[in-house]
This record gives structure tokens, sequence and C-alpha cells, in this order.
């Protein structure tokens, strides 16, 4: 099976991989598609950047328009379950592409935005519904959705769903399902309770498998530097310095870790963007435009709001500070090298995360390759630039980092470069909502709507 055209898809969708410009499917979607044709449960062990979005939507899809039908007012008919809202919204991008000849309708629904406008799109059901579990059960119990038509259920990134604490919410939606529906299950990694959890959603399934479990992802080349957590800055910024960077996704453990991160980097000059969960919606959508659009080269952030980023391109991962979880790891060092491209990942190791490192080279079975401190390492970082200040609550000039970033270059005998107002110097997207109604007197460059005024 070599070509899209062998599955026997609808003229519709084959049309709209044409003109994507997909001509081999990838091995997930060789493994997974003619089951899936069939009707049959499947479930899938593959990492984002597999191909695994095609793998579930272009079946469904096909099945959509074989047999057309309304969904049900408050209804749908395929119901597909993410952790997050990022990926949510690339899914649905993904089935909208896909889908983008046929009438099918395809909505989301997750937290962070208005409800109001995710009820009324619901009212008069939807083909295909994308969603995070929170959401979904907030709707259901407002009374504006239902799921007893749902006829495809897909659960993606099922091992994050658990990392989560999503258990409790998918054992409740799973009552809510009919017990007739074709059920789809994918998990990058397949621990005990995860193929419990899929033992819970599926009827004799057809198990496919990209990569045996925890695999490091092919093609990625992984390096390591020993360093004290304090020194790590320093660190960063020489590998940003000497790196052939396009685009670096620079994890870190903690959201205040993201965050200092970034203060630092724009201290230096250098502009960064962090997400993670503590960043409003909006937040979280321009720092990924940002960075999708290569306005940003740089994204800082953590596991969970990293997971299921799909941005091609990424050259360069770093981790800042390794995971504790080894599985977290692969999904790190997957977000590069994908779609066929290589890939560097760089791991930044303190003292006490040694054993976190045995652990990870145990389950990947791989060694990363050892590369050594550059020379006059001890000045870069007595010479290390201050970060900007995190932002008080009490805006004002002295805050907007913009000024902060011209005030270090000043420092360091730069001519200090006055880029337009409205991108983000470091940090941050837009204003969050919530917080610019609590500061209504705030004045000074960058409070009008859209500008990014804060750092952190
Ligand atoms: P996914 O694992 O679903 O996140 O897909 C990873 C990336 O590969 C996405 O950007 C897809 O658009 C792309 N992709 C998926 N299938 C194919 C294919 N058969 N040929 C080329 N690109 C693909």
């Amino acid at each position: 099976m070599t070509s899209f055209n062998d599955f026997g898809l609808h003229a519709d969708i084959n049309r709209a991989l044409a003109a994507k410009d997909y001509t081999t499917p990838t091995p997930i979607q060789v493994q997974a598609i003619p089951p899936l044709m069939k009707g049959r449960d499947l479930c899938g062990i593959a990492q984002t950047g597999t191909g695994k979005t095609a793998g579930f939507s272009l079946p469904s899809i096909h099945h959509l328009l074989t047999y057309p039908h309304r969904a049900t007012p408050r209804g749908c008919r395929m119901l597909v379950l993410a952790p997050t809202r990022e990926l949510a919204a690339q899914i649905a991008q993904s089935c909208r592409d896909y889908g983008r000849f046929t009438k099918l309708s395809i909505s989301t629904v997750f937290g962070g935005v208005p409800i109001n406008k995710q009820i009324r799109d619901l009212s008069q059901g939807v083909d295909i519904l994308v969603a995070t579990p929170g959401r979904l059960l907030d709707l259901i119990d407002q009374r504006a959705l239902r799921l007893d038509d749902v006829e495809i259920f897909v659960l993606d990134e099922a091992d994050q769903m658990m990392d989560m604490g999503f258990i409790h919410s998918l054992r409740r939606i799973a009552k809510l399902l009919p017990s007739r529906r074709q059920n789809l299950f994918f998990s990058a990694t397949m621990p005990k309770e995860i193929a419990g959890l899929a033992d819970q959603f599926l009827n004799d399934p057809v198990t496919v498998s990209v990569a045996p479990q925890a695999t490091t992802a092919e093609k990625v080349r992984q390096q390591i530097s020993f360093v004290e957590q304090k020194e790590k800055q320093a660190l960063l910024h020489h590998v940003l310095k000497t790196e052939e960077i396009d685009r670096a996704l620079i994890f870190t453990r903690t959201k205040h870790g993201a965050d200092r991160v970034v203060r630092h980097l724009a201290g230096a000059g250098i502009q960064a963007y962090a997400i993670h969960g503590n960043k409003s919606q909006a937040q979280r959508t321009t720092a990924l435009q940002a960075f999708r659009s290569g306005q940003v080269r740089l994204l800082v952030a953590t596991d969970i709001a990293a997971r299921g980023i799909d941005v091609s391109g990424v050259s360069h991962v770093i981790n800042f500070e390794i995971p504790n979880v080894p599985e977290q790891y692969v999904h790190r060092i997957g977000r590069t090298a994908r779609a066929g491209a290589e890939g560097i990942a760089i791991s930044f190791v303190a003292p006490d995360e040694k054993a976190y490192l045995r652990d990870i080279e145990r389950v990947t079975r791989t060694r990363a390759e050892p590369v050594k401190l550059p020379d006059g390492f001890n000045e870069m970082v007595r010479n290390l630039p201050k970060p900007v200040q995190a932002p008080r609550n009490t805006g004002g000039k002295g805050r907007d980092p913009q000024r902060q970033r011209e005030d270090a270059q000043r420092r360091s005998g730069e001519k200090p470069n006055r880029g337009p107002r409205r991108e983000a110097p470091a940090g941050e997207g837009a204003q969050p909502q919530r917080k610019r109604r609590f500061r209504p007197r705030r004045g000074g460059v960058g409070a009008h709507k859209g500008a990014v005024t804060r750092v952190g």
C-alpha cells in the first residue's frame, strides 16, 4: 500500500489530500486506515508527528460521508477528546483541511474561552466535535450537549490525559456514550494503567504501533551537558549564540521556571515567548502563532502546554530541565525531527537530575552524546545579563519590558533596537482579559488593546 488512492477513501477526501500534497501515507496511516474503514476499534501506540491525526480522521470522515445524515440537535456524530486546548484546536484544523470539500460541520470546545458561543455552535448539532474533557462535561451539565448519538469516539494522547488527572472525567464521559460505536484510542506510551483504560473503551481492537514503547524518536541527535542549575541560563545563551537554530522549543519543569528563562533572555535582548498553564488562552494562542509564523524563534514551554504542538521546522529542543517522567522526554524530543527532518535535542543536566537521566536512558535505551561546557564558561556565567523584572501588580513605565530590554541593550553598549510596539519583547501574548479589568488605570505604552505590556 503506497498511495492514498489504494484506501478507497471518499473522492472529496482524496481531493483534499491532493490539495495538501500528501502522496504517501505514513506507517501509522498504512496500518490504521484499512481496519478503521471496516469499522474496527483501534488501539494506536504512536507519538504526535507520526501522522496519527490523519490516520484517524480520514477513515472517520469517510464514514460520515458514506452514511450521511444530520446530527441531532445538541449532539455530535464523531467525538474526539484531546488533553490540551492546543491539541484540540490542531486536530479540528486537520479535520477542516481533510474535510474542506465536504459540508461536514466541525466544532471545538475547550476551557479558557467563553462558553456561550460554544453552546450556540452546538445547538443544531455538529458532525465532528473536538473537545477537552473538562469543558465537554460543563456543556453536558448545562444540557447544551448530549453524547447518545456518537458514532465514532476518539481518545487522543491517553497517557497525557492520565497524567493530567482526567481519569474521572473520562469515566464519566464513557458512561454517557452509546454502547454501539466505533472506538479509537491513541497513546504515545502504553504502560499498564493506560492499557487498562484502553480495555474499558475498546471492543476487540486492532492494535497498531509505529514505534516500540518509549523508543526515542529516530533522527533526533541527542546531546547532553552537565551543568549546575544556577549556571544553566548562561549555557542556554551560549547554545543560542553558537547553534544554527531555526526554531527552538525550550522546556522547563515549572511555569515559574519558564517565565524566569524568558525574563533572562529578555535581559540579554533575546526575544522569546512562554507558554504554560498560567497563561490565558489569548496569550497561548498569540505565543503559538508567533512561533509558528517565525515571528519569534524561541518558545519556552512546560510539558503540558507543549503537548501535541505541531510546528514544523523546530530544529532544536532544549531541555533546560530534564523531566522526572522518562516518557515525557520522549514526547519533548519528538517535537523536533518531525516529518522526516533532522533535529537536535540538547539536555542540561544538573547534579540532582542525574537520577532522572538514568531513568530516561533505561526507558529509551539510548545514551545522549556528552558535550563539554564551552571554554570561558565561568566568564559567561559572571557576565550573564540581569533578567528583566517580573511584573508587579502596579503597571507603569518602569515595568515595560520593551523599555527594560532597551535599557539592557544600552548597558551592554548596543544601540537600542526599538521594534514595533505591538511586538512582544518577551514572554507574553495579549494582556489577559481578566487582569486588564482589575487594572483600569494602566496607562503608558502598550495599554491599548492587543499590545503586549508584561513579561512573565
Ligand atoms: P500528526 O502526527 O497527526 O500530528 O501529524 C504530523 C504532521 O505530519 C502534520 O503536520 C501533518 O499535516 C503531517 N502529515 C500527516 N500525514 C502526512 C502524509 N501522509 N504526508 C505528509 N505529511 C503528513
